[in-house]
């Protein structure tokens, strides 16, 4: 049997990806979108989206990702659950494995693989891996209702992801590296006033101690000043909001990366060094991050694949 052949592959389901393959569907290219390891993208595991243009009240991560597939897929988008483990992107048609097994060969390619969350590097985030270690709160957040956990990071994330924890667990440390947090005002303002929220400013984690499961962590307070000191507090849960790395790695072979991985396009577009590739969204985004730029690049490529399509013809 011969290899697939389509006009237009969108690898990822956030918020580029969907919106990529509602215009690529409108636009009659017939795109098909595999939706990878996490079907949706990281607003799946996001509480309520304020910032989406549009819904003034907020949305459900998950009831926006819904809602921009289901749109996908009135357009016929060809929506399909696998993931692309490798590409070879020498010369067009581009090929691209699917689980290991079926190639594909496609005329365009919109990379929308997103990002991932980080981790500190500790080997403590490996041994609990799974009994207390978590960086997804709304995931995980239910087993802590009523214990102690600690949130890792300052920005955005780590006020979101305390604020989840603060209504499920009794108390929720945030642990921070510098003396400030880097979220916006609203969610400082939020964390602050969240009584059982209790930020420790200028803490690193060092490791984590427990017999059958995360008992404490163990921290470094003013690491590398004349007055370091060592600390450990006890808790249940580590969760980590330290941000995000991209997904690209089985593209870095073909394309231009910057030093932390992020896909390199001609700036204010989707362009990517090889004609017919498009990077967008997160994968390729080490600065605005968000669902409505996302969704924005989305849209940009999906214009870009019908241009190059229509000069190939
Ligand atoms: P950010 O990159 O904004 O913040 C990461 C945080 O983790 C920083 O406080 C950083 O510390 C800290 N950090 C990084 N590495 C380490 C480490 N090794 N040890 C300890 N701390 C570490 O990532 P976010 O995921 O918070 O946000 C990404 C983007 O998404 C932002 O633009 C944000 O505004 C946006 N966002 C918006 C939301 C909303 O509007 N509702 C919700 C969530 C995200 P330091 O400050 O010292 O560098």
């Amino acid at each position: 049997m011969g290899n697939e052949k389509v006009r237009c592959l969108i690898i990822g389901s956030g918020p580029a990806g969907y919106t990529a393959a509602i215009y690529t569907s409108r636009a009659n290219i017939n795109p098909v979108l595999y939706e990878g390891i996490q079907p949706g993208g990281q607003l799946t595991v996001t509480t309520e989206v304020e910032n989406f243009p549009g819904y003034p009240e907020g949305v459900a991560g998950q009831q926006l990702m819904d809602d921009l597939r289901k749109q996908a897929m009135r357009f016929g988008a060809d929506i399909r659950t696998g993931i692309i483990t490798s590409v070879d992107l020498s010369a067009p048609p581009y090929k691209a494995v699917v689980d290991g097994d079926k190639v594909i060969e496609t005329q365009t390619l919109i990379i929308a693989t997103g990002a991932a969350a980080k981790y500190l590097g500790l080997a403590d985030e490996q041994k609990y891996a799974g009994m207390g270690v978590s960086a997804c709160a709304t995931c995980d957040g239910f087993f802590y209702r009523r214990k102690v956990v600690a949130v890792v990071g300052g920005g955005d994330t780590a006020c979101e992801e305390a604020l989840y924890l603060s209504s499920l667990a009794s108390k929720v440390y945030l642990i921070v590296r510098k003396d400030h947090l880097r979220a916006s005002k609203v969610m400082q303002k939020r964390v602050s006033d969240t009584p059982n929220i209790q930020i420790l400013f200028e803490h690193n984690a060092v490791g984590l101690y427990g017999e059958n499961g995360v008992e404490g962590v163990n921290l470094v307070k003013r690491k590398g000043e004349a007055d370091e000191e060592r600390v450990s507090v006890a808790i249940d849960g580590f969760f980590l909001a330290i941000g995000h790395t991209p997904n690209s790695g089985i593209f870095k072979q073909w394309l231009d990366t910057d030093g932390t991985g992020y896909i390199k396009t001609l700036p204010g577009s989707p362009l990517t060094k090889l004609p017919g590739v498009f990077a967008a969204g997160d994968v390729a985004d080490p600065h605005y991050r968000q669902a409505v730029t996302a969704a924005a690049s989305g849209c940009m490529a999906a214009i870009e694949a019908d241009h190059y399509l229509l000069g190939e013809q």
